[in-house]
């Protein structure tokens, strides 16, 4: 059985997709998404031996080899020039690390469709990434699971500002513009557990002598509590 958080990643999986999984580790996701009549077909590419060599045991396991095709390398190396794929892929690393593998492997973008990033942390430096190289935010989900909360975010081609037209750009890329309208109750308690985490910073801050003028963590977690205010009242 599929975790939680892959199955929401798997359900962004566009019909008879060709889709490129990154970072696949043991296949699950290519995998599943090929069993459940989804996806046509499949890349799941690995950068480390160990998990390039469970990817291809799973996808030999499941005969599935004529049809998933395991590549070791680099983020978005594993896909030839040329090569069709709709949709790509990534989960379960941090928003810098995804957004890196997304900039690097640019010209390999061209005919995706369709992006599906699942963010373990920092999800703000994938939605500027976005809005940089004009991908539209379709959907956002928040998850829970295992007492860990998760972001999937899915984006398509298109009017990469457009989402944040309900709070500051700035409030939007730190808690998704999508997740903040909706305001679920798991990106409620996300984001409220975020924010007394760090007034308890502040008040150790303050405790050790240091004041908002003269820090400059002080004065970026002000601001992040700030954009927090503005969503959610708190
Ligand atoms: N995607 C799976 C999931 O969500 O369950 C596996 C997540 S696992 C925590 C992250 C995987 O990404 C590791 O197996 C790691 O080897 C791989 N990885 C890290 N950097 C990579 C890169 N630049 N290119 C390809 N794979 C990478």
């Amino acid at each position: 059985k599929l975790s939680k958080r892959l199955e929401t990643v798997a359900s962004y999986v566009p019909k008879d997709a060709i889709f490129a999984d990154i970072g696949s580790d043991h296949a699950y996701l290519p995998c599943y998404s090929i069993l459940q009549g989804k996806a046509k077909a499949a890349i799941a590419g690995e950068i480390t031996d160990g998990p390039y060599l469970s990817a291809k045991n799973q996808v030999m396991k499941c005969n599935l080899t004529n049809v998933i095709s395991v590549r070791q390398g680099d983020g978005l190396s594993v896909i030839e020039d040329g090569e069709s794929v709709d949709c790509i892929t990534i989960a379960g690393m941090g928003g810098a690390l995804i957004k890196k593998i997304l900039e690097e492997g640019k010209s390999k973008l061209t005919g995706v469709t369709r992006l599906i990033l699942q963010p373990n942390i920092h999800a703000h430096y994938i939605r500027e990434w976005l809005v940089d190289n004009g991908w539209e935010l379709i959907e956002e989900e928040i998850l829970e699971e295992d007492d860990k909360l998760y972001e999937v975010l899915v984006a398509e081609k298109g009017e990469a500002k457009r989402p944040y037209d309900h709070y500051s750009y700035e409030a939007g890329l730190l808690l998704g513009p999508i997740l903040a309208k909706e305001k679920s109750e798991t990106f409620q308690k996300k984001w409220t557990g975020e924010y007394h985490h760090w007034k308890s910073i502040i008040a150790k801050l303050e405790e050790a002598g240091h004041t908002y003028e003269k820090n400059e963590k002080y004065q970026e977690i002000i601001k992040q509590m700030k954009l927090v205010e503005e969503v959610l009242s708190i």
